[in-house]
């Protein structure tokens, strides 16, 4: 990955000049100053973003790799290039980047090319995905509905059996009960890299550890690290990983899937149509390498190109000094509310190293609440359940706030939306 090399921490000139470049955090919102803290749900877009989308339609706007004309192919080379840039972006090379709608749609495209090798006539490299009622695919508790629910239906269309691998009350994934989840039966192995609600960072090498030594496929959701610290799919020896364009910066209606260049090949697609074909009869079709085989019909060009700028805009930051700076603020986060009567916090205690989100629950006043009192001072947190009901139920809770900061999040809203839950429960008259 194309990295700056100082490992130290944005500074506070840095944020401030990093802030130019985004917009939307210079709005008012209900008279106040945004303080923005929902990244974790979509980010903001630096100019540069904002730009190359425009570029692309005043400039390049066609069909890519169909079209003869001069126009056509600068799109493609664009859209291509946008695709080896997303590639360097997590240290993959750019034929094992497909271009997805989100994580979301990575994740399902996932699990149905699996049970499209479970089915029917498949060729003979694709039957190495096949699952069935003597296989069991794996996920974890801290799972986003996204990591989870397309299993839930891969295990009901083909008889294969879903375990899980529990959360402790410290918010970390409990490694003994892994060791024994995953087993000769597991086929796969699906796992959080970063959670959504905790902020725990998960052992990558060892879970993948306990999946190789079984012969099961690793999939990683990475939509929570690959904005937010430096993410080498090699170094991890993923099989698969899923990331979304509108989290780290990008525009919405983009995501990419990676997976290895051998697995990708082999297989299955899933949506089929027009761009993934070699020859089509009325019979039969064959159908192109990955990643085009994963590409039918027409796809999001000014998504792609706008998502690789964002890649070259965290790229040129440095993402161990975004990582090193989120650090410094998670800290301020959680340091700020276990100060507070009445916050229970979860996940990771201070002190853990954890991504810039913190979720917690206010005693007496139900999140929605929290989230309209702290959006009236102008500050935007996520409340509800944030795609994870199973984690929350784990926990006791239906829903939570959450505080998620970025690269462009500074002291001073940390302190003002600290400031503002401070004041939540005298507000509802929560003794
Ligand atoms: N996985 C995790 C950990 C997430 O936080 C999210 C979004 O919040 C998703 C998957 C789904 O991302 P998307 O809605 O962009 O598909």
């Amino acid at each position: 990955m194309a990295e700056s090399r100082d490992p130290s921490a944005l500074d506070r000139t840095e944020v401030l000049r990093i802030r130019n470049d985004f917009p939307l955090l210079a709005h008012l919102v209900n008279g106040k100053t945004l303080v923005y803290l929902d990244s974790g749900a979509t980010s903001q877009n630096p100019q540069s973003v904002l730009e190359a989308e425009q570029e692309f339609y005043e400039q390049r706007n066609s069909a890519v790799h169909r079209g003869a004309h001069t126009l056509a192919a600068h799109a493609t080379v664009a859209f291509e290039d946008a695709r080896a840039t997303v590639a360097q972006f997590v240290g993959a090379r750019e034929e094992e980047i497909v271009w997805t709608a989100n994580a979301t749609a990575g994740l399902n495209l996932l699990a149905y090319a699996f049970s499209n090798a479970s089915i029917g006539d498949v060729p003979a490299e694709s039957r190495r995905f096949a699952v069935g009622p003597c296989d069991e695919i794996v996920v974890t508790e801290m799972e986003h509905h996204a990591n989870l629910v397309p299993w839930q239906e891969l295990c009901r269309r083909t008889g294969a059996a879903l375990r899980y691998i529990p959360v402790t009350d410290a918010g970390t994934l409990d490694l003994d009960e892994a060791a024994r989840v995953i087993g000769p039966k597991t086929r796969v192995l699906a796992f959080t890299h970063v959670s959504n609600v905790l902020g725990t960072i998960n052992p990558v090498a060892h879970l993948v550890g306990l999946a190789r030594a079984v012969g099961a496929l690793v999939v990683l959701d990475a939509c929570q690290s690959a904005p937010h610290l430096p993410l080498d799919v090699k170094a991890l020896d993923v099989d698969f990983a899923v990331f979304s364009g509108h989290k780290m910066l990008g525009p919405t209606g983009i995501g990419a899937l990676y997976g290895r260049q051998e697995l990708l090949d082999a297989l299955p697609p899933v949506t089929t149509g027009g761009s993934m074909i070699t020859t089509v009869t009325m019979e039969r079709s064959g159908y192109l390498p990955a990643p085009q085989r994963f590409e039918a019909g027409t796809q999001p060009v000014s998504q792609a190109i706008a998502m690789a700028a964002a890649a070259r805009y965290l790229m040129e930051t440095g993402m161990e000094r975004i990582h090193a700076r989120e650090g410094v603020l998670a800290q301020r986060m959680l340091e700020g509310l276990r100060e507070l009567p009445g916050i229970r916090l979860l996940g990771p205690a201070p002190g853990v190293e954890r991504a810039a989100l913190v979720a917690f629950d206010v005693d007496g006043v139900h999140a929605h609440d929290v989230g309209q009192y702290l959006d009236a001072q102008g500050i935007a947190v996520r409340v509800g359940h944030h795609c994870a009901q199973p984690l929350h139920r784990r926990f006791g809770l239906t829903a939570t706030t959450r505080a998620s900061a970025y690269l462009y999040t500074t002291e001073d809203e940390v302190d003002a939306f600290l400031q503002g839950v401070a004041g939540v429960r005298g507000f509802f008259g929560v003794k």
